[in-house]
């Protein structure tokens, strides 16, 4: 359906976890609201990355809404980390509950975006030929939306069946009796390799570089954590907030400078066994310097490795496995659900794609740059993202004076406290680049960013102006905070997503703000509580 201009107070790009709570907040507020949704559903990375073993790696009691205590009471989880079926159905739950599909506009691809100064609103148009016109543009565009495409050539030929993780098929891919290249082992191939060795006739994973994961320790929900959840709920979400990332997840308050390697080890043992909330990001909060202290975090990463060696049967294929190169936390520390284990099946093969990269698909399978052929049924890839600026940068943003985005970015994604950008006004980023984002609980991020920005809207609209806009300054300064902060960890030493690393081309900084979550909550609130000083108003 063709849809002539229509204005709209905000326009909200995404119909995720954030795009949707924005919408709630925004219509609560009384303001007429569009959201405009690519895919044919909602639940934005939930809806896409349907790939066998895809489940959150943050405990679902606490990566689930907090801003609504009827939803965080009547929803129960079935597992410690729910699978994205679950999640799906939860976040269709919440849409039905507040009513909110009947302003979300799906298929429905932004293309432009662009800011008309002389009548203070943004004109947007999607790919499918609409024209909007709002006084606001709230960007839920999510981190990690937009796939990588591979460099190997020739996709086209291969005969088979290819997928990429995060456009999986609506109706699933069946590997039964199949021979499985699955290419990639970041969070997502250690998660989709031993569910689709289970059933696949044999799986050949290719390698480029190994991860620290960790068990996940995932079970069915104990009915009395469950309830002792749900009875404290609202002191524990509050706890979260105080955290360094939005998380409970029994952080130690010691450093582990200060601790014995004896102490030290029994924590990571103690960690490891416990899974949960102590796994993934919460490993990384067994000592408070785990990120920062050289000794520290060399003890972290070889107590990993030592697992990887006891459990992995076959040495050669341990050794391969082994991060070696850098340390534990450099890149996104993994969850698993016996992935170390799965090494160990007979119908499992690890391929070292560093040493000898893939180069092309052929018709019956691949081949690596030596020449060596594969063949196979299905091939899976699983290569990650153009993270935290590929979704807004896709999209022809054009702020005042016909400043594009992609100028404006072009040494580096600039944001003010990853929320707003300068020279683009009325135009608010939910998880941008520069704020705790994917080293947080992102939902509860997306939470403390609608609400700022609702609470920023209300301050414009009350002020009787039309334009709110950064200035330059301030985002220059936050900016280089950003990157001072990463710079005093351990973190930026190795190529990771967080950088931009894995792009080619792309400019380096460090794109997370490793602050903390709770710093961050003051520095945003004193922001608007201070009167949005930072920001001109006309
Ligand atoms: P990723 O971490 O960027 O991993 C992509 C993998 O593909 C890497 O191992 C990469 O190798 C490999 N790769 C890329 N091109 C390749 C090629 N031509 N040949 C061989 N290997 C190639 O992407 P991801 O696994 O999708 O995860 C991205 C982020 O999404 C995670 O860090 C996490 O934040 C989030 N995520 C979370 C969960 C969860 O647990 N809830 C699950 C999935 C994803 P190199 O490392 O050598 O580049």
């Amino acid at each position: 359906m063709k849809q002539a201009e229509r204005d709209f107070d905000v326009i909200v790009v995404g119909a995720g976890f954030a795009g949707l709570y924005a919408l709630h907040r925004l219509r609560s507020a009384g303001y007429s609201v569009r959201v405009l949704e690519a895919g044919d559903g909602i639940g934005g990375t939930w809806f896409w990355n349907r790939y066998p073993g895809a489940r959150c790696d943050i405990e679902s009691m606490q990566y689930s809404y907090s801003f609504s205590e009827e939803i965080q009471q009547e929803w129960n989880w079935s597992q410690l980390f729910a699978p994205q079926p679950e999640i799906l159905s939860y976040i269709n739950y919440v849409a039905d509950k507040l009513d909110l599909r009947k302003d979300i506009q799906l298929n429905a691809r932004v293309a432009s975006a662009t800011f008309d100064s002389e009548n203070a609103r943004w004109i947007v148009t999607t790919a499918q030929g609409d024209t909007l016109l709002a006084s606001f543009c709230v960007m839920a565009t999510g981190c990690l939306t937009v796939p990588l495409e591979p460099n190997i050539e020739d996709l086209d030929k291969f005969e088979g069946g290819l997928y990429r993780t995060s456009r999986w098929p609506h109706e699933g891919v069946d590997f039964a009796g199949k021979r499985v290249a699955l290419i990639g082992t970041g969070s997502t191939g250690i998660q989709a390799a031993p569910v689709i060795a289970e059933v696949a006739e044999h799986l050949h994973v290719f390698q480029r570089t190994p991860n620290y994961s960790l068990p996940a320790g995932n079970r069915p929900m104990d009915p009395g954590y469950l309830k002792d959840w749900k009875e404290n709920y609202v002191d524990r979400r509050r706890a979260a907030l105080a955290t360094r990332n939005n998380t409970l997840n029994n952080a130690g308050k010691r450093s582990g400078r200060d601790a014995s390697p004896e102490e030290r080890e029994r924590e990571f043992e103690a960690r490891w066994q416990a899974g949960g909330s102590s796994s993934g990001i919460g490993f990384m909060y067994t000592f408070t310097d785990m990120t920062r202290d050289q000794s520290v975090n060399d003890h972290a990463s070889d107590f990993i490795r030592r697992k990887i060696a006891a459990t992995v049967e076959d040495p050669v294929t341990a050794d391969l496995l082994t991060p070696k190169h850098y340390g534990i936390g450099g890149r996104r520390i993994c969850v698993d659900t016996n992935y170390y284990e799965t090494f160990n099946r007979s119908n499992v093969t690890l391929v070292d794609a560093r040493r000898d990269p893939i180069k092309r698909l052929t018709r019956t399978g691949l081949e690596n740059v030596s020449g060596t052929t594969y063949p196979f049924d299905v091939i899976v890839l699983a290569i990650g993202f153009d993270g935290m600026t590929g979704a807004l940068l896709q999209m022809d943003i054009t702020g005042q004076a016909g400043l594009k985005l992609s100028e404006h970015w072009k040494n580096g994604p600039r944001t003010y406290l990853g929320l707003a950008l300068s020279g683009f006004p009325n135009m608010f980023l939910i998880n941008g680049p520069g704020s705790p984002s994917v080293l947080s609980n992102m939902v509860t991020s997306i939470e403390q960013h609608v609400d700022w920005i609702t609470a920023c809207i209300g301050h414009v609209k009350a002020s009787g102006k039309n334009t709110i806009n950064v200035s330059k300054t301030a985002e220059a300064d936050w900016f280089d905070h950003v990157n001072e902060t990463a710079a005093g960890t351990l973190i930026p030493n190795s190529d990771s997503w967080y950088l931009g690393a894995n792009v080619p081309g792309k400019p380096r900084f460090f794109m997370v703000y490793l602050g903390g979550a709770a710093k961050y909550k003051e520095i945003i609130d004193k922001a608007a509580s201070g009167g949005y000083e930072e920001f001109n108003l006309r």
